[in-house]
């Protein structure tokens, strides 16, 4: 009791840190056991929760019990709606003039495509962002006027293919635009501009199709590359002539599970090795903005370059950790979490470190 007592009062400090200084979070999703986790040893579910605080998750290991705190913790029995309402704030704060992503981050088989994605019959975060951007800039539109257009890029193997284009194969640049203080741009990548659900559904339906996706010994649908669905919102306000720009950056990250449990070799090998690389670059990101340094290193990968404007101390981030419950995932799922750590101290304003 003393020490949950000391938990919640931990946390509530923490909180009022995250409102002064704070802007990256870290959620976690853990995801129900499934068919594909089989059945016997391996298969437990070694997760359990706080029933009084959603920020609590706890991992058994050989008898011990240890703890995690996050942002938000979403129970394998959080629909995709409740999901969704948690992180709506966030973006639909595009609109007005913040650069914000999402990332989903976790071992292949974890849940993040489910949560991104999601499936037909229940859409993820990336449909019910647009849906919900739609309709909130139909409801401002008394004294807003915005454009939305959405692109959608693939990084596989450091480069960068634009899933809407007519050949995806085609690597692209990410460049300075000329006259701008240090604004990015990505020649040749397609914009299409959406005003309907129509729109968005053939949009991310293209985008789904052109997605490159292999097979690995670890999981039968692994991904190995990272997919974005990025969003640009020009907005003018119609009394002042204010004009405004936001971008969202909804980002299914390649799955984080170190290469030699999925016994990859040669290309397989390669492919691992990129996306270990950027999602290490990744960690430096966030290290370097929690040390405080001058020198943030966004160009040591496509994904952390491309990603420079939210991961800033100007935009706004979600690390959304997914986690799988069962035994045998153990180890990458600490990995995940531990991760999660190493990003929420960030946001506490960790001291700074020299080196
Ligand atoms: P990843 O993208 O991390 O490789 P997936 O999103 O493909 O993982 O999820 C792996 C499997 O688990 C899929 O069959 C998916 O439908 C299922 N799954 C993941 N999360 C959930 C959830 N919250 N509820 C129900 N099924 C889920």
């Amino acid at each position: 009791h003393k020490y949950r007592k000391e938990l919640h009062l931990r946390k509530e400090c923490n909180n009022q840190l995250v409102r002064l200084r704070g802007n990256i979070r870290v959620f976690a999703r853990v995801r129900p056991i499934t068919t594909e986790d089989g059945v016997g040893p391996g298969a437990e579910n070694i997760v359990t929760f706080d029933p009084d605080d959603d920020g609590v998750l706890y991992v058994a290991q050989k008898g011990k019990e240890m703890s995690f705190e996050l942002d938000k913790i979403f129970t394998p029995s959080a629909t995709q709606e409740e999901v969704f309402r948690d992180v709506s704030p966030l973006i639909t704060s595009c609109l007005d003039g913040y650069s914000v992503c999402i990332l989903a981050y976790g071992q292949t088989g974890s849940g993040k495509t489910y949560s991104m994605e999601g499936i037909p019959s229940d859409p993820g975060i990336n449909q019910r962002a647009l849906r919900l951007l739609l309709s909130e800039v139909k409801e401002r539109s008394s004294s807003w006027e915005h454009e939305l257009s959405v692109s959608m890029v693939e990084i596989y193997n450091e480069s960068l293919r634009d899933l809407l284009g007519s050949d995806p194969s085609n690597s692209l640049e990410i460049k300075i635009l000329p006259g701008s203080v240090g604004e990015l741009y990505v020649p040749n990548l397609t914009q299409r501009q959406v005003q309907s659900m129509e729109d968005i559904n053939k949009i991310l339906e293209l985008g789904h199709k052109q997605r490159a996706t292999e097979h690995t010994n670890l999981n039968t649908h692994s991904s190995r590359s990272h997919a974005l669905l990025i969003l640009t919102a020009k907005g003018r306000e119609t009394s002042t002539g204010i004009c405004s720009t936001g971008k969202l950056y909804l980002v299914d990250l390649a799955g984080s599970e170190r290469v030699s449990r999925s016994g990859a070799a040669g290309e397989r090998l390669r492919e691992a090795q990129c996306i270990n690389r950027s999602l290490s670059a990744l960690g430096d990101v966030i290290s370097a903005l929690r040390s405080q340094q001058g020198h943030i290193p966004y160009r040591n990968s496509k994904l952390t370059y491309l990603l420079q404007e939210p991961l800033s101390r100007e935009g706004k981030a979600l690390l959304l950790l997914q986690v799988s419950p069962a035994e045998k995932n153990i180890s990458e799922s600490l990995c995940s979490l531990r991760f999660g750590d190493r990003v929420r101290a960030v946001e506490l304003g960790a001291p700074s470190r020299k080196i």
